[in-house]
């Protein structure tokens, strides 16, 4: 590619025209500053650097260039940000596809197979003597015949070979129907049918192309449900059962309500519930909430009322983020033996900017029980969802003995623990006293309990000095892009020798979208670490590719160096850049501190204060030590 389109997109929009739809923003000295749309927040602590081009909360920590904005705010891949700004940039795009045609051939020729074979199960179940069995169990069911026939729903007969012998007569390749996840082969060689005697749902993608099968068996066949395997068109942990039906509904409610069960589904919208859809069995990933967060963010999980229901889909939770903030993902903490992870959950709110609320059905009933049977009803069940938060500490307090002081003290500080992450003083406060009420304690024991694990350790002559003012310029924005260019440059080089390093590198300091998906793409564990940087890049995005070619390209002309050289070299590169972000924030601070100074806002100014304190004790190998022979005044810059 001549011209590098991502620099032209990025040219043509200034991050504060981008992100002002989004944030409210002032003006504050050189930058601007706004309520975090990354999580929620009552104080701004979103700061938009027009020099740099760039933004960084200092809530959650989440920060980058207009692509890195885009994606987050908007919840796409890198490929949908760059379209959609170089359309408004007004920068045309090389349209070359980003999977290679005989890949998409491929991939087009199993979703055939699997539309074939779902027309099979469907013609079965509602036209053959041999669906007998799967027709009387949809009737006892209640399931309509549009329900029957807008969800595709088949049988497939208790035989070994009623779809190998209909492929067979169509001329299907079995090795294809087996990749498909059709069919399985015999140890001795030759094809059977993967699915018997079951009822099928075919699991269909958002666009509504069937990518696999989720099968039930009848009678008490083990395993009661049986999916496809997992493919290149089937992945069970980023499909969501219904989503192609539920699209509009979920628009429509604002609301989307998650259940287990594909009867449970089926169920809701055969009453007008079309808002509903299914996890794929018991877990929930951070995928799926993302699929249908680009639908609405109020996200309620209707989890069936046995416990270990509801405790297995909390746990899956733990499924978390490889994803890109590397920095934020926190280390999930159980909560007793059953395995909640709430920290988790808190991270996901505040990643996908979504609201998870948690319904407790009543004991024994699924959702297809309730419906069925007072349908007019749930509204009210879905309507008792209880904020994540409620849900924990419900859940917290629940499970000990409050007799108990020691288990007191327990409960106490692993709410607080979440509470941490929460971040807001207001959302802190209020459930705090929830907890102090549930426990009867009293309610400040566990605020400072609370503050204790949100406020760090800071003293006071640590704080940012006024007097050593750090300068930023054009040059160092361009150092600091160098830099980090050469990091990733590295690291993609060296692959194979920088197992070590390259997890030491933030992903919240890399500010090019580029240079971040191939931080994703060089960490990748499933990608042998003795892949040459040609064969990674051919795999990718081609626009991403182009940059990483030019990475490669600007190290052709230096010497080879031994791995710990490079190691070393990465290391310095990544304090380096550390360094520049952290004078970026302090040179905002510091003119936003004089503004609220001068404005005599002594709320702002305080807090503007602490910021500055907060980033001093977070960086402080940046801070000149203190001296032994003069008084440290700088600590002056906190009141
Ligand atoms: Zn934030």
């Amino acid at each position: 590619m001549a011209r590098d389109a991502v620099a032209d997109v990025r040219e043509r929009i200034d991050i504060v025209d981008l992100v002002q739809p989004y944030v409210q923003l002032r003006k504050t000295g050189r930058s601007y500053k706004g309520l975090c749309p990354f999580h929620q927040e009552r104080t701004p602590s979103f700061i938009v650097f027009p020099e740099s081009q760039n933004f960084h909360c200092f809530g959650c920590g989440k920060g980058g260039d207009i692509f890195s904005f885009y994606m987050g705010v908007e919840n796409v891949d890198f490929r949908e940000a760059l379209t959609e700004l170089a359309r408004r940039a007004g920068v045309e795009l090389d349209t070359v596809p980003t999977v290679a045609p005989e890949v998409d051939a491929h991939r087009q020729k199993l979703l055939d197979l699997n539309e074939l074979a779902a027309g099979y199960f469907a013609n079965i179940l509602t036209n053959s003597p041999i669906g007998t069995a799967g027709r009387s169990v949809v009737e006892q069911r209640g399931v309509s015949a549009e329900m029957v026939r807008s969800f595709g729903l088949g049988f497939a007969p208790d035989a070994w070979d009623g779809l190998l012998r209909f492929f067979t007569e169509r001329g299907v390749d079995p090795a294809l129907a087996q990749e498909a996840g059709l069919l399985q082969t015999r140890d001795s060689g030759g094809y059977y049918d993967r699915f018997r005697n079951r009822l099928m749902f075919p699991i269909r993608n958002r666009d509504g192309r069937t990518v696999g099968f989720g099968a039930r068996a009848l009678g008490d066949a083990q395993p009661k449900y049986l999916n496809s395997p997992q493919s290149s068109i089937f992945d069970k942990s980023s499909l969501v059962y219904g989503l192609d039906l539920a699209k509009d509904g979920i628009r429509q409610a604002d609301k989307v309500v998650i259940v287990e069960g594909y009867m449970d589904v089926i169920a809701a919208h055969q009453y007008g519930y079309t808002n509903v859809v299914a996890c794929m069995g018991t877990a929930v990933t951070e995928a799926q909430i993302a699929l249908v967060k680009r639908l609405s963010r109020h996200i309620v999980l209707a989890l069936d009322s046995d416990s270990a229901g509801q405790l297995a889909t909390l746990r899956s939770l733990e499924m978390l983020p490889r994803a890109l903030d590397s920095e934020q993902i926190p280390v999930a903490v159980p909560i007793g033996e059953r395995g909640y992870v709430p920290r988790a959950v808190i991270q996901w709110e505040k990643r996908l900017n979504a609201e998870i609320s948690i319904v407790r059905l009543p004991e024994g009933k699924d959702p297809d029980d309730l419906i069925r049977r007072a349908p007019e009803r749930w509204p009210e069940v879905v309507s008792t969802a209880q904020p994540f938060l409620d849900f924990l500490i419900e859940g917290v307090a629940g499970s000990i003995d409050t007799g108990d002081a020691r288990q007191k003290a327990e409960a106490v500080r692993r709410v607080a623990a979440v509470l941490h992450d929460v971040g807001d003083r207001v959302i802190q406060a209020h459930y705090a006293g929830v907890l102090a009420k549930r426990l009867d304690l009293p309610e400040s024991t566990v605020f400072n309990e609370v503050r204790r694990g949100t406020t760090r350790p800071s003293r006071p002559e640590q704080s940012a000095s006024p007097s050593a003012r750090p300068s930023l310029d054009a040059s160092m924005i361009q150092r600091r892009a160098s830099q980090e260019d050469h990091v990733i440059a590295l690291l993609l080089k060296h692959r194979d020798i920088c197992g070590n390093v390259m997890d030491q590198v933030p992903a919240d300091l890399i500010m090019d979208s580029r240079n971040r998906v191939l931080l994703e793409v060089i960490r990748d564990r499933s990608i042998p670490l003795t892949m040459d940087p040609e064969s990674i890049l051919a795999g990718i995005d081609d626009l991403v590719a182009d940059h990483g070619d030019r990475l490669l390209d600007s190290l052709r002309a230096t010497p080879s160096q031994y791995a710990i050289q490079i190691e070393r070299d990465i290391l310095r590169a990544v304090d380096r850049m550390r360094e520049a972000r952290h004078r970026e924030q302090l040179l905002a601070l510091q003119a936003e501190l004089r503004d609220a100074e001068a404005s005599g806002d002594k709320d702002e100014s305080a807090r503007v204060a602490a910021q500055l304190a907060a980033l001093a004790v977070e960086h402080k190998q940046f801070a000149p030590p203190t001296s032994p022979y003069f008084r440290d005044t700088r600590s002056d810059v906190t009141p």
